[in-house]
């Protein structure tokens, strides 16, 4: 039986709870739902939500922005990338385009979509032309990729593949003994297409309480109220606090598509650095729609920096869970949505954005600061 947004919050103001919990919500969808949901500020004062790495516009390594921004001035080509994608910027000298939309504004033919499904469409209606898609993201979306090149995509479609997988950001978080949370709250979309089962090792390897919870208040609420009973009774174990949507299994279709087609290789998360098997890469018999292997190489070795971000930006402790977007100093003053200066105050599913768009306008910077002077 479903219980609604109310009886799960009541149910969590009975908890007895400690002086304070950190729940991780992993995904920029999660934390988009909580923040315009006002849940923050309806759960009790002791438990911290703290957003994850779940943003696949902003983890996604600069050199592979730089890399499409690059291709798309010196070849004769389509790009296409989905649109959060365009504003993201890199570290580009300030005479050059440092961001997609900035190399279009500079006659670059770049193009927005929404679904994989659209990169067919421009590339039949281009059939002699080069169309190359640049595919950023997570499992759900790294999926229909796969399915469309599996089902047969037209020639002259390639792909600038950064596809990434989302467990393993959470392991590196979990293994690196500082985790900054108490309990997790696992990706309901990532999970429909994996199946629950791949958020296992976060109870059985790391004795840490889990559950996977859909994109509305109450699913939320169930899943943030089942991590802590468990915490509290000691008991752990992983919760689909979304089975509806979430099946045992998930997509066995999907993931047929993603194995032939794909294979999984260590990969490097911007702001974070290098994480073994977290990302994809195209299976050698898909070479010819790799623009990788296809076209001239512009990607520049010298971009893979861990923790590479704009000057003063602190989206690499955001994406960790390290500190609330407001914590960073250029938050709400040098950096807005009008005026991003690093990726996850670009896209819909950075927390830096999601909290903006949400109401915060304190710049805890100040505080953070004067914390660590006194600690
Ligand atoms: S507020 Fe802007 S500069 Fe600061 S972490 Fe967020 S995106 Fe980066």
């Amino acid at each position: 039986m479903k219980h609604s947004a109310e009886f799960w919050l009541d149910r969590l103001g009975q908890l007895p709870l400690p002086d304070k919990v950190r729940i991780m919500n992993v995904c920029g969808g999660h934390e988009r739902a909580i923040s315009l949901a006002g849940l923050r500020s309806a759960i009790p004062d002791n438990i911290e939500l703290v957003p994850g790495p779940g943003c696949p516009v902003c983890i996604c390594p600069e050199e592979d922005v730089y890399e499409a921004i690059q291709l798309s001035l010196h070849e004769d080509l389509i790009l296409i990338a989905f649109g959060d994608m365009l504003r993201v910027p890199v570290n580009a000298p300030k005479r050059e385009p440092r961001s997609l939309e900035q190399a279009r504004a500079a006659g670059a033919d770049i193009r927005a979509i929404a679904s994989p499904g659209e990169a067919v469409t421009i590339a039949r209606a281009n059939p002699e032309r080069k169309v190359v898609f640049f595919a950023a993201g997570f499992e759900t979306t790294t999926a229909p990729v796969a399915a469309m090149l599996a089902e047969g995509a037209p020639d002259n479609l390639l792909l600038l593949l950064s596809g990434r997988l989302t467990w393993p950001a959470v392991a590196m978080l979990l293994e690196s003994g500082t985790p900054g949370f108490d309990a997790l709250i696992a990706p309901g979309h990532v999970s429909t297409i994996m199946g629950p089962e791949e958020w296992a090792f976060v109870v059985e390897k790391h004795g840490i309480p889990a559950a996977v919870a859909g994109f509305r208040p109450d699913t939320l609420l169930a899943a943030m109220y089942s991590v802590l009973r468990q915490l509290l009774d000691g008991r752990y174990f992983l919760d689909n606090c979304y089975p509806e949507v979430v099946r045992p299994g998930g997509n066995a279709l999907a993931q047929t598509y993603l194995r032939e087609v794909m294979q999984v290789s260590d990969a490097n998360w911007r702001g974070i650095g290098t994480i073994p098997d977290s990302g994809y890469r195209l299976r050698e018999r898909y070479a010819a729609h790799d623009v990788r292997l296809v076209m001239p190489s512009y990607a520049d070795e010298s971009r893979k920096r861990v923790g590479e971000m704009p000057p003063g930006c602190d989206c690499a402790s955001v994406v960790l869970g390290k500190i609330y977007p407001n914590q960073c100093q250029l938050y709400g003053l040098a950096c807005t949505p009008r005026k991003p200066i690093g990726p996850c105050m670009v896209s819909d599913e950075g927390a830096c954005r999601i909290w903006w768009s949400s109401g915060v306008r304190d710049n805890l910077a100040p505080a953070r600061a004067a914390n660590r002077a006194v600690g």
